[in-house]
């Protein structure tokens, strides 16, 4: 085994090597409206790779291998920075232990592969002893556990090689971004090789748009910028999803100040629905032509098979005094307009409780009706 005194340590000469250096690789990517980024942690691990350079008399072959003993596909050990190195003067960390055990394995495997090994057998680097593979050093996903090529080495077939070894530390970085606006702040974590550290996007947590634009809502939360929109009539930045566009007025307005005309189904600022002058229910102005809603205009007659006959009958069983009801319907109500041989009756109930939301009586002869009471509604209707 060759000491490791003799193996010289290396390092990328592109990789950041400090948090000032990732912070400035990282922070140009973010823009934070009315805010800031900065780094909540970081720290950037040294890790240990071995450059293997077999020269034989057929020439040289190099490969690397990760602390795992793997080998190294080329483009991730171009992607670390492993052919741009500059020399160290000595290991980052005391790490004599773990350089000796990566070269041993390292020599063992180039033995195996020539042929040499004291066995006479050759085996694959795959029945390296698992005990001493770690398999946490490395992220899985860049690495590739390629094995040595046996087609390439055994051209080198009995010559004896010489085996130089190099020990190639890089950075592994990570830590949390935090963005600030005012009182609150977001982090995003982010983890990988210093050399391939690129700015991950931040993932909304309200939306889960992925952005590299931040912002916060009037509220405070910090949002995707993009999904922010200003109320029209308060003034107030909020999400795309917080908000409706009134069908009235056409204005994007906060869905707190609009509600649901039960005749269109469209979304209308409060201050902008009317009332029906027949059925006194808040709706739509779209809804309304000649003062009453859509629903008023449209009544049907009410068959007896029809099931809301039955739960007219049911809840106010005087109905069927009355000699011919039509009825039409909103989200909200029923409406009932029962006929006498005189007299007429507006009946607008809850759909669900069938409770009174208004009651009229009128006369066949004259079109002015006259508001009563809800609780004389039994009274009214057994006349
Ligand atoms: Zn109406």
């Amino acid at each position: 085994m060759e000491s490791t005194e003799k193996i010289a340590n290396f390092a990328p000469h592109a990789q950041p090597t400090s948090v000032h250096e990732v912070a400035d690789r990282l922070f140009p990517a973010y823009t934070i409206d009315g805010g800031r980024v900065h780094l909540a942690g970081c720290t950037l691990d040294d890790r240990l790779f071995l450059k293997v350079t077999v020269n034989c008399s057929h020439g040289s072959i190099g490969f690397f291998l990760d602390s795992a003993a793997h080998r190294l596909d080329d483009s991730v050990a171009r992607r670390l920075g492993l052919e741009d190195t500059c020399q160290l003067e000595k290991p980052p960390q005391p790490a004599e232990a773990e350089i000796a055990r990566l070269a041993e394995l390292a020599e063992r495997m180039v033995k195996d592969e020539f042929g040499d090994a004291p066995s006479g057998n050759v085996s694959s680097p795959n029945v390296l002893n698992p005990d001493v593979l770690n398999p946490d050093v490395l992220n899985p996903d860049v690495l590739n556990p390629d094995v040595l090529n046996p087609d390439v080495l055994n051209t080198a077939e009995q010559a004896r090689p010489q085996v130089e070894l190099a020990a190639l530390w890089c950075k592994y970085a990570r830590g949390k971004l935090r963005f600030t606006i005012g009182e609150r702040s977001a982090d995003l974590p982010f983890s990988d090789w210093a050399a391939m550290l690129v700015p991950p996007p931040f993932v909304c947590p309200y939306t889960g748009t992925k952005t590299f634009h931040l912002g916060a809502t009037s509220d405070g939360r910090i949002v995707a910028a993009e999904q922010i929109e200003t109320c029209v009539q308060s003034g107030r930045r909020l999400l795309l999803a917080d908000l409706v566009t009134c069908s009235a007025s056409g204005k994007l307005v906060s869905r707190e100040l609009a509600e649901v005309c039960p005749v269109t189904d469209e979304d209308v600022l409060c201050e902008e629905m009317v009332e029906c002058e027949s059925c006194r229910q808040k709706v739509s102005p779209q809804s309304v032509a000649s003062n009453r809603c859509r629903a008023c205009r449209q009544p049907r007659r009410l068959a007896k098979d029809d099931p809301r006959w039955a739960r007219l009958q049911d809840a106010h069983p005087h109905a069927r005094r009355w000699r011919r009801w039509n009825v039409s319907e909103t989200a909200s109500v029923l409406i009932f307009n029962g006929s006498g041989l005189v007299k007429q009756i507006l009946l607008v109930l809850d759909k669900d409780t069938l409770e009174p939301k208004h009651l009229a009586i009128g006369n066949r002869l004259s079109p002015t009706w006259k508001t009563v009471e809800a609780d004389r509604l039994a009274e009214v209707l057994g006349k």
